[in-house]
């Protein structure tokens, strides 16, 4: 048996997630000629949630021009929200071009990191007791990363298949089958219809119904791909105008609820149309109206969703669940339906297994995940904790800046490179934010969260991930997008002690 193996020789930076945020801070980390980087990534290849989430009808909800790098724009998504294997194939070519592929170590799983005043060094710790050392520290492990089973008595029971969509398993053929879905999230919109054309029977359990609008798709024509790869500014355009849209959805919809409610009412009018227009018995709208305000939970778009629910062979469940036994799953009325497959739709554990993803131990011993629960979720500019020394979290609380991920993402590009510059300039060697850098930038974003959704609108019966064990909607970073890339390129650099 191979023994672990200890380096002593030490990176610039070890970054851990290769997919599109672990990407970027790499190409971010390249640009400041931090050029000696290794990426560790517990699944088999890069494309992180692109690479793991291969279930029936996935496709990204963000229009395809603006849900990608603005520096590698590509010409030929085939439609404006591109399916998931065009996202997958992406990510390789962006690691292909950008030469990525060599610093990553695949099915490597951290168990810690450990930062040593001293030397001014991380010690990252992997499952097998392999350690690997750096100057730098970067966490890209992802908000919906560690998937969720339920916790239904009885699920380990059941004695046919399940499946988690996080874990598809494409071998297994669907046709003909009894089927369950549990969960009506963003995922089971897209995944229901799929399903529901090969079952020969299918009961989706609903707990918590989703807010559906229409989803304006279809294919690009080639004529259009033509014009973006000769005219990139042609597809600039698209992307802006993409843009534009959901910072006017985020700022509207989420961040102004005090002052803009009328639009979310407006959103919830054209999703009870949508339904009206596709359900026609009355019973079934009702149980699939939400109770609780549009943006209290990720909003979805479906053109099939909906209708699906009119077929003969599909039923929506709204009764709980009791328990799951060995043929299938029992409601709390005592009825019974035997199932051949379990297909668990129910969606990530972001707040207990995921902040931070692994161990991490700053200064004097300070644990990030034991210091967010005891002393609230916080991140100064949803990037950096103080006691973290040259630590990057980059899937922290108050991150998440917009409907696509890539705003995020190169926020923090432009984060990390401001800073790091920086650092050089002054030939420091360790950085670290202020305590009162990171009580002013909490202090700012609990403020502006008292005026969206999450604080005034109707959210209590939602059950959306946003909020955190405490009740907390700390996901979000509220703010535009707009202000988030300005604020990654004008923090003041005094917000960080640097040091020799
Ligand atoms: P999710 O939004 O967390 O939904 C999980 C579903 O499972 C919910 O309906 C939840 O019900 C249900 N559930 C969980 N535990 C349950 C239990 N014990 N009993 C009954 N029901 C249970 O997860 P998701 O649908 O996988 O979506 C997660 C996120 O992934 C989305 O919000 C979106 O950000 C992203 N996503 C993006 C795309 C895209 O861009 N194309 C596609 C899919 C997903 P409750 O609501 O009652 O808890």
């Amino acid at each position: 048996m191979p023994q672990p193996r200890t380096e002593s020789h030490v990176h610039d930076a070890v970054i851990v997630g290769a997919g599109f945020g672990g990407m970027g801070a790499a190409i971010a980390l390249r640009h400041r000629g931090r050029s000696d980087l290794v990426i560790l990534e517990r699944e088999d290849d890069l494309g992180g949630t692109w690479h793991v989430n291969r279930y029936p009808g996935i496709a990204v909800d963000i229009p395809s021009s603006t849900y990608s790098y603005s520096f590698e724009p590509n010409p030929y998504w085939s439609r404006l929200y591109a399916p998931g294997a065009e996202l997958k194939a992406y990510a390789d070519h962006v690691a292909e071009k950008y030469r990525l592929r060599p610093l990553m170590r695949f099915g490597v799983t951290v168990e810690r990191a450990e930062w040593d005043d001293a030397s001014a060094v991380w010690t990252v710790t992997q499952s097998d007791g392999t350690t690997v050392r750096a100057r730098l520290l970067l966490t890209a492990t992802g908000f919906l990363s560690q998937p969720r089973l339920p916790d239904i008595e009885g699920v380990e029971s059941f004695g046919g298949t399940v499946i988690h969509t996080a874990k598809w398993n494409a071998d297994h053929d669907l046709t003909g089958e009894d089927i369950a879905v549990i969960g009506t999230g963003a995922t089971a919109v897209q995944l229901v219809p799929e399903v529901a054309r090969l079952a020969g029977s299918l009961t989706v359990y609903q707990r918590t119904p989703i807010w559906v609008t229409p989803k304006l798709d279809g294919p690009v024509p080639r004529a259009a791909q033509r014009m973006f790869a000769r005219l990139p500014f042609t597809q600039r355009i698209a992307r802006h105008i993409g843009s534009a849209i959901l910072e006017a959805i985020m700022v509207t919809g989420v961040l102004e609820y005090a002052r803009l409610s009328v639009f979310n009412r407006l959103a919830e009018a054209a999703a009870k149309l949508h339904l009206r227009a596709q359900v026609k018995d009355p019973d079934l709208r009702r149980q699939l109206t939400p109770d609780y305000s549009f943006g209290c939970k990720r909003p979805t778009f479906s053109n099939t969703y909906f209708r699906t629910f009119n077929a003969a062979h599909v039923d929506l469940e709204t009764t709980s669940i009791a328990r799951i036994d060995e043929r299938g799953i029992v409601t709390a009325d005592g009825r019974r339906r035997d199932i051949d497959t379990l297909i668990l739709a129910t969606g990530f554990d972001l707040w207990d297994a995921n902040f931070p993803a692994f161990e991490v131990v700053g200064v004097g011993g300070r644990e990030l995940g034991a210091f967010w629960r005891s002393e609230r979720f916080q991140a100064y500019e949803g990037i950096s904790v103080p006691g973290f020394p040259n630590f990057f979290s980059l899937n922290s609380p108050w991150s998440y800046s917009g409907l696509s991920y890539f705003t995020t993402i190169e926020s923090q590009m432009k984060h990390i490179d401001r800073l790091l510059a920086e650092v050089d300039r002054r030939g420091a060697r360790r950085f670290e934010v202020t305590e009162e850098a990171n009580a002013r930038f909490l202090a700012q974003v609990r403020r502006r969260i008292e005026s969206s959704v999450f604080a005034l609108g109707d959210c209590a019966t939602s059950r959306s991930y946003y909020f955190n064990q405490h009740g907390e909607a700390t996901l979000l970073r509220p703010t535009s997008t707009l202000n988030a890339f300005a604020s990654a390129g004008r923090f003041p650099l005094d917000d960080y002690a640097l040091s020799a």
